[in-house]
């Protein structure tokens, strides 16, 4: 199953997409994507902070948007 992901999702504000086969796959392609289109230096691409970040907008974007919604209290 392809996912997608913009970078709007993502926090860039334009929308590009980048899309791949599986998570890993698309994660590596988004990190590629930051340094080679938006200027996100290397160390920064690379910190587990901000590939968790990522990995939560990727997440949010593989959902179907009925599932969209927001978390009950804890
Ligand atoms: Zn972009």
């Amino acid at each position: 199953m392809a996912i997608t992901i913009t970078c709007e999702a993502m926090g860039y504000g334009n929308t590009h997409e980048v899309s791949g086969g599986s998570f890993a796959e698309i994660l590596g392609d988004v990190q590629k994507h930051a340094i080679e289109e938006h200027g996100v230096p290397e160390k920064l691409a690379h910190l587990p902070e901000q590939i968790e970040i990522w990995e939560g907008a990727i997440r949010q974007s593989s959902r179907p948007s009925k599932a969209r919604t927001p978390r009950p209290k804890e």
